[in-house]
């Protein structure tokens, strides 16, 4: 049986209106969340029988950094992350992936992620439309995305997975389309694309209350999906 860890890191630097996850922007909290969440690894370690071993049948076979936005975390906060699952949990992962978002990639911070072992990287581009990224309050902008694509490739790390959203209030098949082709143009190795949910409790849900936008019909989801 193949054994992944999934590791959370619930900042943001904003919240993103559609969003019904839980996450702080209060990023003094940092440091603390990780320091704790190493102590916890230790402490429990013990209960996960089998992961403890590179010979175990169940050896960790991926690791998956996620959020929130774990590229918020300073560096050396995931470097102590990540050593501290294999001293925990030692194996041989074959795939160690974290979530970004596009306006934290420098070269600089990828090539550090590429020396911690990091080999994947899942970035929520969401959609290429700057309007929609500012309806969204996506803190990234088109041009950010298709750079940090290209930066993480020069970096030396070719599996990229993007998220995209469809279903927008007034998005067109062809605007969807657009997406898509832009989003193919990169060569991603993975592509996940999921309808605008409105989770009741946020700001989207409250739009689509107070009648200041409308769903798109099941039918052109249906036909974008
Ligand atoms: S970046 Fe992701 S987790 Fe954070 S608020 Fe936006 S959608 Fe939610």
């Amino acid at each position: 049986m193949k054994t992944g860890i999934y590791i959370h890191i619930p900042f943001c630097k904003s919240r993103c209106i559609y969003c019904g996850f839980y996450s702080s922007t209060l990023f003094g909290l940092q440091h603390n969340y990780a320091t704790t969440l190493i102590k916890e690894m230790h402490l429990r370690r013990s209960e996960f029988n089998g992961l403890g071993s590179i010979d175990s049948p169940n050896s960790v076979d991926t690791i998956y950094i996620g959020g929130g936005t774990p590229s918020t975390l300073p560096l050396s906060d995931i470097q102590d992350i990540l050593n501290s699952v294999s001293e925990c949990f030692p194996g041989n992962p074959r795939e160690v992936t974290i979530e970004v978002n596009p306006d934290d990639i420098t070269p600089e911070f990828v090539s550090c992620l590429r020396s911690f072992g990091i080999n994947r990287i899942s970035m929520g581009i969401q959609t290429f439309d700057d309007s929609r990224l500012q309806f969204l309050h996506r803190r990234h902008t088109s041009s950010q995305a298709i750079d940090a694509v290209r930066i993480i490739k020069e970096a030396g790390i070719e599996n990229i997975s993007i998220d995209l959203m469809f279903g927008f209030p007034n998005q067109t098949l062809d605007e969807w389309a657009a997406d898509v082709q832009t989003a193919i143009s990169l060569s991603p190795t993975h592509i996940s694309a999921y309808s605008l949910m409105y989770e009741e409790g946020t700001p989207l849900y409250r739009m689509l209350s107070e009648g200041k936008i409308t769903q798109i019909d099941d039918e052109a989801s249906l036909s974008m999906y």
